[in-house]
C-alpha cells in the first residue's frame, strides 16, 4: 500500500529542506502506482498526481518532518480535497428542506444496493438520526415505494426491508407502469402527510437505453429533491463508466457507495466523485440495515492511502475505552518497557469494551488485523473469550515472563482454560508477533494511532 511504498522511498530523500522535482519524482511514481492499485482510474490518477506535484514543489519542509513525510502530507491533503473535502462539511448531508414530501430517487445498476440502501436511509431518517446542518434532524414520517416492475421479488424485498425498519410501504405490483406507481405514491404521501418519500427503482445488469429513459422519466414525474446514484465499490474501474452514464442521464445530487465492507480499496470513490462532480453522501458498510455511514472525505483518503480507517477506529474506541489504561499502555510502549502478557490481557479487556469486534477489525490496517490473529468476523468474540480464558489460567508471574512457560506449565494452563495445548502455543506465538509490532509502534510507525487512543 501507499504508506509502505512511500516510507521506503522516504528514507532515500531525508535531510533536504525543500520538495524539489528531483526528490519527489520517485515518490510521485509510487503515489501513481498505489492509486492505480487502489482502483482509481488512469485519467483521474494523472490529474491527481499533477495536482500534487504542483502544490508540493517548492514547499518548505517544516521543522521535524522529512521531505517524504511532507509529501505524504500534501498527498493526503489533496486526496481529501478531491474526495469532497473541498465542498465543506455539510456536502455529505441529504437536503430534505422542501415542501413535503421530500422525494428521494434511487438510481443505479441491478445489484448495486439500491433496495438495501433505501431501507437503510428509511431507518436513518425515520429514526431521527439523519444529520441536517451538522445536527440530528429528528424523527420523520417516511414512506417507501418500489418502481421495479421487472422483478416481482424486488418489490417484495423492499416490503420486507420496510417492515424490518418499521416504515410504511406503499404497495405496487409488476402489472403497473413505473410512472403510475410514482404518481400514486406521491399522491398518497401528500394526502397522508409523509415528510419523506423514498423511491426505489429498477436497475439492469449493464447500462441500457431503456433503463436510462425510464429513470429520466421518473425523475421528471417525481421532481425529487435528492437523486442518489448508488454504486458498488467492488466494481472498481467499471464504476467509472456507470457513473458517467448515470450522471449524463440524470441531474444527480449525490452518490452512495456500497459494499465498502468488502476488500474494495476505495479508489472507486475518487473516480466516481471526479466523474460525476457530485458529493459522496453515504457509504454502505454492511448488508445489515444499520450499515450506512455518512461519507467522510478524509477517512476515505486514508483508506486509499492504506492507513486503514484509523480515524473511525479511534472514534469507536474512544466511546468505550478506558482512556487511563490506554495512556498507561502508550507510555509503556513509548518508554520502551517490555510489553508482557499482563499488558496483553489488559489490552484484550479493552478491545472487548470497544464493542463489535468484527467491524472494528475491518477498520484496522491489514498488518495489524493479521497479527491480531486473523480473527474472522463472528468468530471474533468467541476467540477473544478463549484467549482470555488462557491468559486467566496463567499466574501473574507467568504472564510477566512468558519464557517460564515450559511444557508442564502449558499443560496446566490448557487444562485450566479447557483448551488443547496447541492453542496455548498458538497464543504465545501470536503474542511474540505482537511484541514485534509493538517495537514498530515505538519506532513511530503506528505511534500516531497509539497517541490518539491515549488521548
Ligand atoms: P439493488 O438491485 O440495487 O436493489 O441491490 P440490493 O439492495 O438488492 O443489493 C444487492 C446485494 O448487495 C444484496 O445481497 C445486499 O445485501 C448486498 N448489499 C447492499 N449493500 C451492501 C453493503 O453496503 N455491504 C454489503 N456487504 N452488502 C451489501
Ligand atoms: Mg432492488
Amino acid at each position: 500500500n501507499l504508506t509502505n511504498r512511500l516510507s521506503r522511498v522516504m528514507k532515500t530523500i531525508r535531510g533536504e529542506a525543500r520538495l524539489t522535482e528531483a526528490n519527489t519524482q520517485e515518490m510521485l511514481r509510487e503515489v501513481r502506482l498505489a492509486l492505480l492499485e487502489a482502483d482509481v482510474s488512469l485519467p483521474v490518477v494523472r490529474e491527481f498526481v499533477a495536482r500534487v506535484k504542483e502544490s508540493a514543489l517548492g514547499e518548505e519542509v517544516a521543522g521535524s518532518l522529512s521531505p517524504g513525510q511532507a509529501l505524504v502530507g500534501v498527498v493526503h491533503k489533496e486526496l481529501t480535497a478531491l474526495m469532497g473535502g473541498d465542498l465543506g462539511p455539510q456536502a455529505s448531508e441529504l437536503s430534505l428542506a422542501t415542501q413535503p414530501p421530500a422525494v428521494v430517487l434511487m438510481a443505479g445498476l441491478q445489484g448495486a444496493g439500491k433496495t438495501t440502501t433505501t431501507g437503510k436511509l428509511a431507518k436513518l431518517i425515520s429514526g431521527g438520526d439523519l444529520l441536517q446542518n451538522g445536527r440530528k434532524a429528528g424523527r420523520k414520517k417516511v414512506l417507501v415505494v418500489s418502481a421495479d416492475v421487472y422483478r416481482p421479488a424486488a418489490i417484495e424485498q423492499l416490503k420486507t426491508v420496510a417492515t424490518q425498519v418499521g416504515v410504511d410501504f406503499f404497495p405496487s405490483d409488476a402489472s403497473q407502469k413505473p410512472r403510475d406507481i410514482a404518481l400514486a405514491a406521491v399522491d398518497h404521501a401528500k394526502r397522508h402527510h409523509y415528510d419523506v418519500l423514498l423511491v426505489d427503482t429498477a436497475g439492469r445488469l449493464g447500462i441500457d437505453e431503456a433503463m436510462m429513459a425510464e429513470i429520466s422519466m421518473l425523475h421528471e414525474v417525481l421532481k425529487p429533491i435528492e437523486t442518489l446514484f448508488v454504486v458498488d465499490a467492488m466494481q472498481g474501474q467499471d464504476a467509472v463508466n456507470v457513473a458517467k452514464a448515470f450522471s449524463e442521464a440524470l441531474p444527480l445530487t449525490g452518490v452512495v457507495m456500497t459494499k465498502l465492507d468488502g476488500d474494495a480499496r476505495g479508489g472507486a470513490a475518487l473516480s466516481v466523485r471526479h466523474i460525476t462532480g457530485k458529493p459522496l453522501k453515504f457509504i454502505g458498510v454492511s448488508e445489515k440495515l444499520d450499515g450506512l455511514e455518512p461519507f467522510h472525505p478524509e477517512r476515505m483518503a486514508q483508506r486509499v492511502l492504506g492507513m486503514g480507517d484509523i480515524v473511525s477506529l479511534v472514534e469507536q474506541a474512544q466511546r468505550n475505552i478506558d482512556i487511563a489504561e490506554a495512556q498507561k499502555l502508550a507510555t509503556k510502549i513509548k518508554s520502551g518497557d517490555r510489553f508482557d502478557l499482563n499488558d496483553f490481557r489488559d489490552q484484550l479487556q479493552q478491545v472487548k469494551k470497544m464493542g463489535d469486534m468484527s467491524s472494528l477489525l475491518e477498520k484496522l490496517p491489514a498488518q495489524f488485523a493479521q497479527a491480531a490473529g486473523q480473527l474472522q468476523s463472528g468468530q471474533a468474540e468467541k476467540q477473544l473469550r478463549r484467549t482470555e480464558g488462557i491468559l486467566n489460567s496463567m499466574t501473574p508471574q507467568e504472564r510477566a515472563k512468558p519464557e517460564l512457560l515450559k511444557a508442564s506449565r502449558k499443560r496446566r494452563i490448557a487444562a485450566g482454560a479447557g483448551v488443547p495445548v496447541q492453542e496455548v502455543n498458538k497464543l504465545l506465538k501470536q503474542f511474540e508477533q505482537m511484541q514485534g509490532m509493538m517495537k514498530q509502534f515505538k519506532k513511530g510507525g503506528m505511534g500516531k494511532m497509539m497517541r490518539a487512543m491515549g488521548g
